[in-house]
């Protein structure tokens, strides 16, 4: 093995370069720690050296941490030594009897950052690329090679649980705010202004011998605090979150010793847990999700973007932020500039855009009205409104326009027939759904339609684009509301029939937040618009027939003018900080006999409905496997990440079970509770959606 590089200056310092061969990140594995231990093996046998540098060679990463691959692949037993090993190998440099610094640019994550911890110094690069952190409890583990001991040991058990329990990985500037490291310098100036530092020798950090009395004490001021917090915001679903609080408040009133072997002994209990496996399955697939497959499509240099409403100037945002040159078009100068606004609001996010970067932006987006030479477009996105008529017309336009041959006319209908839409063209076979979620800046799912007549070429070009701009893209079947909308729809209309049963608001939410939403139900639906939930669902309804039963509380808000947040009334009322039951809505309700349901029946109803749409889904090969339904579902929906998507879900309550409740709500509530034929199947043959 050969990742790790060695160089002694002139002046006696060791610099250790990281750059794993045949990668574009270093990571660690068994073999790379023992490399590393290695050259700690020289240096400690050579007593003229006066200090180590850590470095990376690559452009973008200083050092990832460890390989998950590997991690997937071991056994309890070899799960251990690894924590033993990386332990052991960290605790030697953090004992060495000369100062160490990691001079870090690009990302610094997990046992990277761990790593760093371990060294006497830490110095970064201003960059963008540069992020230093731990978000080991989003993968449902916590930092186990030190970092939970030794993170709160450098800058206080308060901030050290703000980082590790939020999985944080801040910038180099914000990292200097907390104390994570010593200084920040350029990157041509970086490793002679690291082994400046070594020049320095051990550090005389104010308050040394204090600081441990002042961080036991707050530990313990906090605890009951801190664990409360925990409890609320992960309501007993993420363990790894407990353990990692319990793990730093202890060891500020533990040995350095104490608290590694609590480390290793929380990684290993989270390690067997399938909360864990979910969540890393879950990383997988967006890693996966990321990279493109086969022969990889040139660039799009330039975009059309149809329709400066909320996703037109949403898209033309993200796309303008990612180097596309964009004209933005619609059919009004007054549409267009209350687009540009909503995109120069965006811009002016100085977390997100520095000065320069918005301006450069901004420069990207050409407004135009009406028509517009498209000889140097590669790809047109529609998003103007949701009528067939509408988009019929607009494509047709499009066809006699965009001569080029290989121009990508797409459309961002939400639950419209692809093929109806491509029907208007001559050449379907470029017209493809690229279908962004709302909104776009946030959302990082996008579906990617492929019509029956959509050439696959025109498919892979548009889930390179989707890559391209840093999204993460599925291939979705054309079919009504594609994957995400349609697993969605039966599950929102569920949630207005409990409403409109009697049920309360406040009850029917809390049941799925409880179950691991990020949002119940109701409120989802006000956040997307009570007339837009309203559409989608018709346009479902009309090919699903009595599989979707459409609560007319809906159509009574629309008239009544409650759309929802955007009109400060639906469900809830918008009009402080914090939304509040709207009373009114009570003249919608009709009977009351959901009126009782416990929350545990509310969310079991929900719940089934989402499986079971999903597993319609998968029958139906919207998407390919069940794996992409989870992932995409998990991703599109924020469905519950540490039950691994809705076919996992399913398999863990039990299909035959699913299929039990399912008849019995059938016969109780109506048809749109029937099984799935696939559930049905599965359960008879004792098979599940996941074998493993
Ligand atoms: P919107 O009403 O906010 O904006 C539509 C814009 O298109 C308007 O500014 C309108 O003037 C313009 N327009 C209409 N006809 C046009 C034409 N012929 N040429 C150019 N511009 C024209 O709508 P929206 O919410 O941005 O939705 C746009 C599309 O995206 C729809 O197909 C919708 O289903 C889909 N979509 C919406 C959401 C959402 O949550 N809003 C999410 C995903 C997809």
């Amino acid at each position: 093995m050969n990742d790790i590089h060695r160089d002694i200056t002139f002046d006696n310092f060791c610099v250790l370069r990281f750059d794993q061969a045949g990668a574009s990140a270093n990571l660690f594995s068994p073999e790379t720690l023992a490399e590393l231990n290695a050259h700690l093996d020289d240096i400690v046998a050579n007593p003229s050296l006066r200090g180590v540098a850590f470095i990376s060679d690559k452009e973008r990463v200083f050092h990832a941490g460890a390989d998950l691959r590997g991690l997937e692949k071991m056994d309890a037993e070899g799960l251990r030594h690894f924590l033993e090993q990386g332990q052991s190998v960290f605790n030697r440099i953090a004992h060495l009897k000369i100062p160490t610094v990691a001079a870090i640019h690009g990302v610094c994550l997990g046992g990277g950052c761990e790593l760093s911890l371990a060294c006497t110094y830490r110095i970064a690069t201003p960059d963008h690329v540069t992020k230093i952190g731990l978000p080991e409890t989003h993968l449902g583990i916590l930092p186990a090679w030190g970092g939970s001991t030794r993170l709160p040991r450098l800058i206080g058990a308060t901030r050290a649980l703000k980082i590790i329990l939020a999985g944080q990985t801040p910038s180099a500037k914000q990292a200097l705010r907390y104390g994570m490291i010593d200084a920040i310098a350029p990157r041509e100036l970086l490793l002679s202004a690291a082994l400046r530092m070594l020049t320095q020798g051990r550090p005389r950090r104010k308050d040394w011998k204090l600081y441990p009395l002042v961080n036991r004490i707050t530990a313990r001021l906090i605890a009951p605090t801190v664990r409360a917090k925990v409890r609320k915001q992960t309501r007993g679903h993420y363990p790894a979150n407990t353990k990692a609080a319990e793990v730093i408040l202890a060891s500020a009133r533990s040995s350095e010793t104490e608290s590694l072997a609590r480390e290793r002994k929380a990684l290993l209990e989270l390690a067997a847990g399938d909360v864990c496996k979910n969540l890393i399955r879950l990383f997988f697939m967006s890693e996966r999700a990321r990279k493109p497959e086969g022969p990889k499509a040139l660039p799009i240099e330039r975009a059309l973007v149809i329709g400066a409403g909320v996703m037109g100037s949403g898209i033309a945002e993200w796309l303008a932020a990612r180097g596309v040159r964009v004209i933005l078009r619609d059919i009004d100068p007054k549409f267009i500039a209350r687009g540009l606004d909503r995109i120069r609001k965006l811009f002016a996010d100085r977390r997100v855009f520095t000065e320069k970067e918005a301006r450069d932006a901004m420069d990207r987006i050409s407004p135009a009205v009406g028509e517009v030479p498209m000889n140097q477009v590669e790809l047109v996105i529609e998003a103007a409104v949701e009528t067939i008529d509408a988009k019929k017309q607009i494509f047709a336009a499009l066809d006699q326009q965009a001569r080029r041959e290989d121009t990508i006319l797409a459309t961002n209908t939400s639950a419209l027939s692809l093929d109806e839409i491509a029907g208007a063209t001559k050449n379907p076979a470029r017209v493809v759904g690229i279908h962004f979620f709302n909104p776009v800046h946030k959302m990082q799912l996008v579906e990617v339609v492929a019509g029956a007549r959509t050439a696959p070429d025109v498919v892979r070009r548009a889930v390179h684009f989707v890559q391209q701009v840093g999204k993460l893209p599925v291939v979705v079947k054309d079919s009504p509301g594609f994957l995400v909308n349609r697993v969605l729809t039966p599950y929102l209309l569920e949630a207005g029939l409990l409403f409109e049963k009697g049920a309360r608001a406040e009850d029917i939410d809390e049941a799925m937040l409880d179950f691991g939403m990020p949002m119940g139900p109701l409120r989802l639906i006000d956040e997307v618009g009570v007339d837009i939930a309203l559409h989608v669902s018709n346009t479902l309804a009309s090919k699903f027939g009595d599989r979707l039963h459409v609560p007319s509380c809906l159509g009574e808000m629309v008239r009544a003018g409650w759309l929802g947040k955007k009109s400060g009334r639906g469900f809830y009322v918008y009009d402080s900080k914090k939304a509040t039951v709207h009373a009114a809505m009570d003249s919608l309700r009709r009977g009351n006999s959901a009126a009782g349901l416990p929350r545990s029946d509310l969310q079991l109803r929900l719940a089934l409905l989402l499986a079971n749409e999903s597993a319609r889904c998968f029958e139906e090969q919207v998407v390919a496997d069940a794996t992409t339904v989870d992932f995409a579902i998990v991703m599109g929906t924020g469905f519950a990440p540490f039950r691994g998507g809705p076919l996992r879900f399913a398999d863990a309550f039990g299909l035959s079970k699913a299929v039990t409740e399912l008849e019995r709500l059938t016969r109780e509530s109506g048809p749109h509770f029937t099984p799935s034929p696939l559930l049905k199947k599965l359960a008879s043959e004792g098979k599940r959606f996941h074998e493993n």
